[in-house]
């Protein structure tokens, strides 16, 4: 059955039109899903019955069960592994920043995936080792963010009633990025749709600038995505300052080089006014050294950017080996003397294995049988 959410909110008013509904039941309806975390038309109170028994017949609103949920950072980094049916699985991380006094974090960050699988094949990357198996539809990267919005989410015997509002939550989410598994410029319609329902005020209602696409480098959806009008950030992953080995750690960036990723990077900013991020893996011995450190400098220069490095996260994959901490600070530093704006990204959940595809993995080894349900507490 077809979710809700794979509409947009205009088709949904033309489909409640083409019932005879007056206008404003679509925002009754989104109302109940994204204020509410309504995961059941009976719910609805404010509906017709006969209403909520044909959107029923016509439509799902689920949520998507979830098989593994691990914690780690005394409860403010969890992951979860959702069941999408058919044995297809995506995980789903929720980071909690900086909280206050009674413990209400001060932002809320949600990293979400786009595809089961991946067909990039980065080498250092769980879920590239996996492959590709599908895209996701918008409803299900919408669904991530709403299975971490609801505050009751320790109670999920209750989750096809309704919640308090999630937008006045004490732990709402605040912030989106697509660093999960899958690559999200490859699967561009789900990707676009799913930001437009949780940036709508009829959606989720969440900052443009709150929300971050990061892409391994796919240069014709960098540019669609510069000219969507949107005011979200970007963040590309560069991994290597020359071609050959960027190649080599990515084997499906093809013929795209460096240059071309620095290009459509700086029209990015031109056109969106946002900057631009530049995410480079650490691996030890292998691009790290001060002098890869000094090229990469050059090679972004002048471009209103950020170098994001981020040490290697172990994983099941080939023989690639975290860099210690004296051989990052020494490759910041190179950067920073080079004139690079750069930092280290402060790990979350590395005792959970918080790289995209690790959870997927371990569940897999596991098997999902034996696996189910997991909540391991830090
Ligand atoms: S790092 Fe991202 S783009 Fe590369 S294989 Fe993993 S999920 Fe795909």
């Amino acid at each position: 059955m077809r979710h809700l959410l794979d509409l947009s909110f205009e088709e949904i008013e033309a489909e409640l039109a083409s019932w005879g509904e007056p206008r404003y039941r679509a925002k009754q309806i989104t109302e109940w899903v994204f204020r509410h975390g309504a995961t059941d038309f009976e719910v609805m109170t404010n509906l017709p019955p006969a209403l909520r028994a044909r959107l029923a017949e016509a439509f799902t609103i689920a949520a998507p069960e979830v098989l593994a949920e691990r914690h780690a950072d005394d409860g403010a980094t969890t992951k979860a592994l959702l069941d999408l049916g058919n044995g297809d699985a995506v995980e789903t991380v929720r980071m909690d920043y900086d909280p206050d006094e009674d413990g209400a974090p001060d932002r809320v960050t949600v990293c979400i995936s786009t595809q089961v699988g991946c067909a990039m094949a980065c080498r250092f990357c769980a879920t590239g080792l996996q492959g590709f198996t599908r895209n996701l539809s918008a409803s299900e990267i919408v669904t991530q963010v709403l299975y971490f919005s609801r505050p009751s989410r320790g109670e999920r015997e209750d989750t096809s009633h309704a919640q308090p509002d999630l937008r006045a939550s004490r732990d709402r989410v605040t912030n989106i990025v697509f660093m999960g598994m899958g690559e999200p410029l490859a699967n561009y319609n789900g990707t676009i749709a799913a930001i437009r329902w949780l940036t709508r005020p009829e959606g989720l209602g969440l900052r443009q600038r709150g929300i971050t696409v990061s892409t391994v480098g796919l240069v014709r959806g960098i540019d669609r995505l510069s000219q969507e009008g949107l005011q979200i950030g970007l963040t590309i992953s560069l991994h290597a300052p020359d071609d050959e080995l960027r190649r080599n750690l990515i084997p499906t960036a093809g013929g795209t080089t460096i240059e071309e990723l620095v290009n459509a990077a700086r029209l990015y900013i031109e056109r969106c006014g946002r900057r631009v991020t530049f995410a480079y893996a650490l691996l030890d011995h292998v691009n790290d050294e001060p002098e890869q450190a000094r090229a990469l400098a050059r090679r972004i220069r002048g471009i209103q950017a950020h170098v994001n490095l981020i040490p290697y996260n172990p994983t099941a994959g080939p023989d690639l080996r975290r860099p210690s901490l004296a051989r990052v600070r020494a490759f910041q530093r190179e950067l920073q003397a080079a004139g690079a704006n750069a930092t280290v990204r402060i790990e979350r959940g590395v005792e959970i294995a918080a790289a995209c595809g690790q959870l997927r993995t371990d569940v897999q080894r596991a098997t999902i049988a034996e696996a189910i349900p997991l909540t391991v507490q830090p």
